[in-house]
Parts: C-alpha cells; structure tokens; sequence
C-alpha cells in the first residue's frame, strides 16, 4: 500500500513528533463495517472507535463544524458505502457527527446507500450528507460543461432527496485545479474539499479545505497526523492533485 509505506510512516510520525501541533484538522475515511465490509477502504468500527477515543485522550473535540483554530476534529466519509448506516448505532452510542460526500450515480448500487438510507441519514443529527459529484470522475479530465452538470446534478439530486442545501463537494480522488474551484463556486457549493493534508483554516487557494486519510492508520500514526505529522506532504500532494 503506497499511502502507507514504511517511508510515509516514517516522515509522518517523524514530523509529528517535532511539531506537536494543536491545530484543528479534518480526517477522512471511505467506510466503516462490522460483519459486512462493503469496499476494501473500509475500516473495522472497533478500529473506528478506538481512532475516536485517542483523538478525545488527546483533547481534540469532534465536530460537525470547526470554528476554532486548535483542539477539533472534523470526521469526513467518502463515495456513500453502506456500512456507515449498518453502524449508525455507533455514531449515536459515542456522538460522532460526521459529514458524508455521496456520489449520486452510485445511489441505490450494490454496496452503496440506498435513497431511503440517505432520507434517514440526512435527518440525522450525527450526519451531514454533502456532495461527492454524480460519477466520480476526476474532474480535470473533463470539459468546463460535464464538469459543471457533476457538480450541479449532484448537488441538486441530493437536495431532493435530503430536502436540504447541499453546500460542500469533496473532489474525486482529490483532483482539482482552479477551473474546478470556480465552476463549484458558481454553483454554489460555500466549502470544497480536497485530500491534501493540512491545517483546517491554511485554505488551498483561498476556499480549498484539507483533510488526512486515517482509514488504515495505527494509534501511533494517527496521534501523529493529529500533531501534524502529516502536514509535511501537503506540497507533495498539490503536486499530485493540482492539475493546472
Ligand atoms: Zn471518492
């Protein structure tokens, strides 16, 4: 597994130890499961549970919105898997609000949340169902009129479905370039997000949010994104997902 090489490893607990870093951050994982896994991103919910009480133990409070520049968390899911809904006991159990990045087209798929799952989903208090486009294709690929109907068919299925303002979109596989930034503005998407690690409030070109892949790390590796460990491979990343 390349994101989770030895040398990756190294560099981020490395220059976690160094920075020791209090800084709000947003944390992304793809699934989480108990009897079925539904996609290999998946992370075990007892695995999940433990990320959530280390993140506590180091007084970082999860939330569904950062407003403070050090101490939160905020928890992202992305693509739609099902198993989120079949632990949605758990979210409850430890009040976990997280947000959840749906790709439409995959709505009602084998493996995926079905349209009453995300009925349910969007009135719960835990959840907060935003946009992850209609095909996840990665968007640079595609021309200014395919990337705006993703962006805005997406956006305005899920507002049916969720009877609510859907404000966030969460990139395919990460990339972006500024095309994308404006088109999703004048869609009217408030927040984008990226898979570029970071600092919450150090936005990428004025309105991209970062977030830090946790979904296959071990205690010691995730109390080092939480110090920032991870912030190291940010130029790395905008190298790999910032397609000008
Ligand atoms: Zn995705």
């Amino acid at each position: 597994m390349i994101f989770f090489s030895k040398t990756r490893n190294f560099i981020v607990n490395f220059n976690g130890f160094i920075s020791n870093s209090k800084a709000s951050k947003c944390i992304y994982y793809h699934d989480i499961h108990s009897d079925n896994k539904y996609t290999e991103m998946s992370t075990p919910v007892n695995i999940f549970i433990k990320h959530i009480e280390t993140i506590r133990k180091r007084n970082f409070e999860i939330v569904s919105n950062i407003n403070n520049q050090k101490n939160q968390i905020k928890i992202c899911f992305d693509d739609g898997f099902k198993g989120l809904y079949e632990n949605l006991d758990k979210l409850h159990l430890y009040k976990i609000p997280v947000q959840i990045f749906i790709i439409t087209s995959l709505i009602d798929t084998p493996g995926y949340l079905t349209k009453s799952e995300l009925v349910k989903l969007s009135k719960d208090e835990f959840v907060d169902v935003q946009s992850h486009t209609c095909n996840h294709h990665s968007l640079h690929a595609l021309s200014e009129s395919i990337i705006k109907q993703e962006l805005e068919d997406s956006k305005n299925i899920l507002e049916d479905i969720c009877g609510k303002e859907i404000s966030a979109i969460c990139y395919p596989k990460g990339y972006f370039n500024s095309t994308i930034i404006r088109i999703a503005k004048e869609v009217g998407y408030k927040f984008q997000y990226s898979s570029i690690p970071g600092k919450y409030f150090d936005n990428l070109y004025h309105v991209v949010k970062r977030r830090s892949l946790v979904q296959f790390a071990d205690e010691k590796y995730l109390i080092n994104v939480l110090r920032g460990g991870d912030n190291i491979l940010s130029h790395w990343y905008i190298f790999k997902h910032f397609k000008s």
